[in-house]
């Protein structure tokens, strides 16, 4: 297994990457979890319990995660909660239509377990999340539902930092952090509001494809006038 991590913001914000090395896999397969004021977003995949708990006994218990908020509810990004929740007694708050579903935990295919791990993912007990928004000691963040990638995929949006956190919202690039002063600009947002605007090309996509835009849109927009609209 291989691990990262990588600071952005003046070190405000942590990245934790991490990949299995299966020599059956042709390539790394990333994913990305976030620490930004003792708040974790997102936890990895199941196969990086071990790394998981190595990394958390690495922090100086003023950084330990205090809440995770999980983006949605796919294997890479849920996979260490029930590390977090029964061993660190850590809150995690998932999407509430997938609440049950995370504490049934479930398998998945073969192929998907050389690349996530052999487990699958382990039940545990989240929370729904506390409301339309998250609050951390320096940061409050906007819980914004973004579907298109998943139907339960949700944002958190720091709108004084302009830090928008997406998971796996802009596929296939699998950008998930985009905001002033970060690796990633906020600029594949607002191309992506150009395709938006522009019929021909939107009739031919897919109504994933248009949700995933909407999102996008929904993002720039929340960014720019703090306004929020319901999806339909
Ligand atoms: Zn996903």
């Amino acid at each position: 297994m291989v691990h990262e991590i990588a600071t952005y913001a003046d070190g405000k914000i942590l990245e934790w990457k991490w990949s299995s090395n299966s020599p059956l896999m042709p390539k790394l397969f990333w994913t990305s979890c976030y620490l930004v004021d003792q708040l974790l977003i997102d936890c990895g995949a199941p196969g990086s319990v071990e790394e998981m708990n190595a990394f958390l006994t690495s922090l100086p218990p003023d950084q330990v995660p205090t809440q995770c908020f999980l983006t949605h509810a796919h294997e890479d990004h849920v996979g260490t909660g029930s590390l977090l929740v029964d061993k660190w007694h850590i809150p995690v708050y998932a999407p509430p239509e997938s609440i049950e579903r995370l504490l049934q935990g479930w398998s998945y295919r073969a192929y998907r377990k050389i690349t996530w791990g052999e487990t699958g993912v382990i039940g545990f007990s989240a929370n729904p999340y506390p409301g339309d928004t998250l609050s951390t000691e320096h940061y409050s963040f906007h819980i914004l539902p973004l579907p298109g990638h998943a139907p339960d995929l949700y944002g958190l949006i720091e709108q004084d930092q302009g830090w928008a956190f997406v998971g796996d919202l802009l596929q296939p690039q699998y950008q998930q952090l985009f905001g002033r002063g970060l690796y990633n600009p906020i600029d594949p947002v607002s191309e992506d509001i150009q395709i938006l605007r522009n019929p021909w090309r939107n009739c031919m996509n897919s109504p994933r494809e248009s949700r995933r835009f909407r999102s996008s849109w929904h993002i720039s927009r929340f960014i720019k006038t703090g306004k929020s609209f319901a999806f339909g």
